[in-house]
């Protein structure tokens, strides 16, 4: 205890800026303001207006300097959210842990929070550090203090178009250095989530985590698994879906992290075709991600557990069980594995299930077999996972095309297609026909009915 006082103490010391903060001009940033939310703006102008600091923060500023589009646009003031709520026509309080405004604006929500105070002894933590509730406001400086790195303790003042840089964050920007604010052991212990947001900016910003904010993450690896199961679920999915899923998959496996978060990931990169298949799968999502388009978490682990559900499917296949029932024990086994560490909500379980299981099901298809198939909810999520399997080779690529097209048709060409391809199959010479037996091995060539 006295130990983590003192570092807490120097976390501090370090945290606290020697010379006040850098006010930097625009031709330094270089941030447009023409890429910057009108409505954050807005929000920003309004609060100056009524006497309160307002700026744009954290990812938004980043992403502004080194030309990324943001996400989202957060401001942080020092009015307290019963101030800010009633400057605004659509605002709501937010939050129970810490209170924060969110200021509607048509579709865009404005998150704006008070400055808040950094972390202190006084506050309720765990056995192992992590802090359990802080909700209390504080100053600009100590609000820069305890964001997390350097680059996102940002803030851009729309008005006067100054960036203020408390921490030294805007050459670590520029360097692409991820550096942890404070003393990096303590914050890692404060919220074990700050180390796979390291990783994250590291693979986003294609950075590098600075020595002393990277060496505890080995050591530490293991608090993850302290964090709360649906945060720690939500964390993994920003990391796949920011654009450069493998790089963080990498990321995550270099320092071990993996094991706490996606137990099956050696496995799956020993088996034959593993790593390819999941880096097919990941640079899709990317390109999703890129352009702009949703991405459904049942498609990406349905993707990521693949290769071992296969796997698990072709053994007990092979002890004679029937295929249908053994892609089911197949996918209960590797979804528990999976689970044991890192929960995934029930709707994407079943979800990823049926994904699963309709590929089986496009092996044995007949006409009446098909258009029960077009009318599951995931017929399309799984016929895009059979090209995701085309493309790696694990299926014939016209037949998965044929497949897509199918999903892709209007019902009357989709009786065209089924039509078609009944008269082809009563067409062929019964050898052929035989060689689509239902009890066919899995994984094998899925058939176009
Ligand atoms: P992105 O939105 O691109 O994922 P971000 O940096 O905006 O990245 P958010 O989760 O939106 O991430 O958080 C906004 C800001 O809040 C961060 O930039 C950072 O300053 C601060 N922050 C977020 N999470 C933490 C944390 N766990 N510890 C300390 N500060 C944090
Ligand atoms: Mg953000």
């Amino acid at each position: 205890m006295l130990k983590e006082t003192i570092k807490n103490f120097v976390g501090r010391l370090f945290a606290a800026p020697r010379r006040g903060p850098e006010r930097v001009t625009k031709e330094k940033h270089g941030i447009d303001r023409r890429n910057v939310s009108r409505h954050a703006i807005k929000v920003c102008e309004v609060l100056h207006h009524e006497g309160y600091s307002a700026y744009i923060v954290g990812g938004a500023v980043r992403d502004l300097i080194v030309g990324l589009e943001p996400k989202d646009f957060d401001v942080a003031t020092n009015a307290t959210p019963n101030q800010i709520r009633p400057l605004f026509r659509r605002a709501r309080i937010i939050g129970k842990r810490f209170q924060l405004v969110h200021v509607v604006f048509g579709q865009e929500i404005i998150e704006t929070s008070t400055f808040r105070a950094p972390a202190s002894v006084e506050q309720d933590t765990d056995e192992h550090g992590r802090i359990l509730r802080d909700n209390l406001f504080g100053t600009h400086e100590e609000d820069a203090a305890r964001r997390d790195f350097t680059l996102n303790a940002l803030y851009y003042d729309p008005i006067t178009e100054e960036v203020i840089d408390y921490h030294r964050g805007l050459p670590d920007l520029k360097k692409r250095v991820v550096r942890m604010i404070g003393d990096p052991e303590t914050r890692y212990r404060e919220d074990p989530v700050r180390m796979l947001r390291a990783l994250r900016f590291a693979a986003k910003l294609s950075a590098t985590i600075d020595p002393a904010s990277r060496e505890p993450l080995v050591r530490m690896a293991h608090l993850i698994e302290n964090v709360p199961s649906s945060r720690l679920f939500d964390e993994i999915l920003k990391l796949l879906t920011c654009g450069h899923a493998m790089d963080c998959l990498r990321q995550l496996q270099a320092v071990g992290l993996h094991q706490s978060v996606l137990p099956s990931m050696d496995l799956t990169f020993k088996q034959e075709g593993g790593e390819e298949f999941v880096e097919l799968a990941l640079a899709r999502t990317d390109a999703r991600v890129r352009a702009g388009k949703t991405i459904s978490p049942s498609f990406l682990f349905a993707a990521l557990l693949w290769k071992l559900v296969n796997k698990r499917w072709q053994e007990i296949c092979a002890e004679g069980e029937h295929p249908a029932q053994a892609l089911m024990q197949a996918a209960d086994s590797v979804v528990a594995e999976q689970t044991r560490k890192l929960a995934i909500q029930r709707r994407f379980q079943a979800d990823m299930r049926e994904i699963w299981f309709m590929q089986a099901r496009f092996e044995r298809a007949n006409a009446k077999t098909i258009w029960r198939l077009i009318e599951q909810p995931r017929f399309r999520a799984a016929v895009d996972f059979l090209q995701l399997r085309a493309e790696a080779h694990e299926v014939d690529s016209v037949q998965a095309q044929w497949w897509m097209d199918l999903a892709n048709a209007d019902d009357s060409s989709r009786a065209e297609m089924i039509e078609a391809h009944e008269a082809e199959q009563r067409g062929k010479p019964p050898a052929a026909r035989r060689r689509r037996s239902p009890r066919r091995r899995p994984a094998a060539q899925a058939s176009r009915p």
